[in-house]
């Protein structure tokens, strides 16, 4: 098996503020830290204050800084607010916004429950709506930026009994491809990143068969790591990264090359 990653790439990020979506666990606490690391004040957002406080445990133990804030990102009340907030705590900057909130309701489409598709849709897409409008406003009086949407390789491919998934994930894909033609000349970049099998509680769930079958079809033959997003997340969310915009990069250890 190949190695496991060991997270590291190394940017600036002192004196700027990161807002991470779903950062109570998994994908979204491995990119706040990470983005701590790097010297950034990190916004943590989630519903569930427990998780969001290991996440800004971790974060001050390795000497960061981050605040933790509660909200839904279906709810346009919820967003507005936490930008607010999130403002108002660290002086009315944002730099780097992360969209990685999501869920998962599978079911084949056929059997699909109404409630199961608006769900995802709500979470996943229209979640990263509402934080890309709140912050992009920001961002563009700023005239400075860096957004990445985590999307996913179920977008790119399809996946059975991901029907809402795959669709809420490739209307990401749309979504950034068009906010970052209508940002980038204010100095705004928008990329997403779509992460292949990464082990977290939302793939947890999965039996060991499938998972098994899974790194069958990885060429790297490993699973990944929540921290192999973080790391090009960080990377994506450096003013180094001033010429890249509009991407969709797949982190999937080849299984959609
Ligand atoms: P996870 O472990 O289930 O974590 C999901 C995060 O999203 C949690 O922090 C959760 O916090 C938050 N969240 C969910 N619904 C929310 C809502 N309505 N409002 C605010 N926060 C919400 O998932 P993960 O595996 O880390 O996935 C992170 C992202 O990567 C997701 O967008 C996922 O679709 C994507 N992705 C994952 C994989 C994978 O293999 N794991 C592959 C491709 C793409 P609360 O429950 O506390 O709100």
């Amino acid at each position: 098996m190949a190695d496991a990653p060991k997270p590291g790439v190394q940017v600036d990020l002192n004196g700027q503020v990161a807002l991470v979506t779903g950062a109570s666990r998994g994908i979204g606490r491995a990119i706040a830290l990470q983005l701590a690391r790097s010297g950034a004040s990190v916004a943590c957002v989630a519903r569930t204050t427990a998780g969001l406080e290991a996440t800004l445990a971790a974060i001050r133990e390795a000497g960061g800084t981050a605040e933790g804030f509660a909200a839904d990102v279906s709810s346009t009340e919820d967003v507005n607010r936490v930008v607010e907030e999130v403002e108002a705590k660290f002086g009315g900057k944002i730099q780097v916004l992360v969209n990685n909130a999501g869920i998962t309701k599978d079911g084949l489409f056929l059997r699909m429950e109404d409630d199961a598709w608006d769900a995802v849709i709500d979470t996943n897409l229209k979640g990263t709506f509402l934080f890309c409008r709140a912050v992009g406003a920001l961002m563009m009086r700023q005239r400075y930026g860096r957004i990445i949407n985590i999307t996913s390789v179920s977008a790119i491919m399809g996946n059975p009994g991901q029907a809402n998934y795959s669709a809420s994930k490739a209307g990401v894909i749309g979504f950034t491809q068009t906010i970052a033609r209508e940002l980038a000349s204010r100095g705004v970049t928008v990329n997403a990143v779509a992460p292949g099998f990464i082990t977290t509680d939302m793939t947890e769930v999965l039996p060991d068969k499938v998972k098994a079958e899974v790194k069958e079809r990885i060429p790297v033959r490993r699973l990944g790591a929540p921290e192999d997003i973080a790391d090009l997340v960080t990377y994506l969310a450096s003013p180094s990264a001033s010429f890249l915009t509009g991407q969709i990069i797949a982190v999937d250890g080849g299984m959609t090359c």
